[in-house]
């Protein structure tokens, strides 16, 4: 996505305008939340993300009411997202949506198979004289975070990451993030079809709206599975997005939360 000079895109008032509309004000609604850069800022070392306080109490409210469900779709894995937001109750949906865990829905996409971490020793040896790379193994994949590799060492990072993922012949895809690369199943799968699939498990049925807000551009193909069917919310400065709306930072998210646990509903 093309970075912003000067003011960043801020669709708010726009977002706020179609939040007080009816549908949104009235109906029963599936809140779908990345993690990283959403709920938390991104930190020099992954395991350092946390709710800030105000957040945790946003999630707590919303969980809450009767005609709202929560999800978090994030990278991680579920237990690690179990541990960071720590609400019991509500979806988790981890691996880029390749697995759920909810209410009733315990989920793993049918050919998402455990990934033997021999895959990853080829890499881990090459990165070895990188210092600050973290390999970190998911069940599903593995993530390479370079947020502490100073800039200097980033390209051959980077080379190392590819060349890697060249010898797995097509069994992974590659995903950039913000100072990450993901390496996951190569399977037609992405967070917005996560959602669409815990929604389809709410009772009432087809009675749900559902929004979905990400940061990344790993994000921008859930905001494309999503288009027409989920108000989408792209955090961040850029100017474009096939999400709806674009927010310029995280401390909108909050904003965001404040407007779904405040509007009239049915509890
Ligand atoms: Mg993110």
């Amino acid at each position: 996505m093309e970075r912003v000079r000067g003011m960043p895109r801020n669709d708010w008032s726009k977002l706020k305008a179609r939040l007080a509309r009816t549908d949104f004000r009235r109906g029963k609604l599936l809140v779908g939340l990345d993690f990283d850069g959403v709920l938390s800022e991104i930190t020099p070392h992954p395991a350092d993300a946390a709710l800030s306080p105000r957040t945790a109490q946003l999630l707590k409210a919303l969980r809450g009411r009767s005609d709202t469900r929560l999800a978090i779709i994030s990278g991680r894995g579920i237990g690690d997202l179990r541990r960071l937001v720590g609400l019991h109750g509500i979806f988790y949906s981890g691996n880029h949506g390749l697995q759920i865990r909810g209410p009733g829905l315990r989920w793993m996409h049918p050919e998402a198979n455990e990934v033997d971490r021999a895959v990853w020793r080829g890499l881990e040896e090459g990165l070895k004289d990188i210092p600050g790379a973290i390999v970190e193994h998911k069940i599903l994949g593995a993530a390479i975070h370079y947020r502490q590799v100073r800039p200097e060492h980033r390209r051959r990072l980077s080379g190392l990451v590819r060349a890697h993922h060249r010898s797995l012949s097509g069994r992974f895809r590659i995903l950039p993030g913000k100072k990450i690369f993901d390496l996951r199943p190569a399977l037609a799968w992405d967070k917005g079809r996560a959602l669409d699939m815990i929604r389809q498990r709410l009772e009432p049925r087809f009675a749900w709206n559902a929004v979905f807000v990400g940061d990344d551009k790993t994000d921008e193909e859930a905001f494309l599975t999503l288009a027409g069917t989920a108000l989408t919310v792209r955090v961040g400065r850029v100017s474009r997005s096939a999400a709806q709306y674009v927010i310029p930072g995280r401390s909108w998210v909050d904003h965001l939360l404040e407007e779904l646990v405040r509007r009239p509903g049915a509890s």
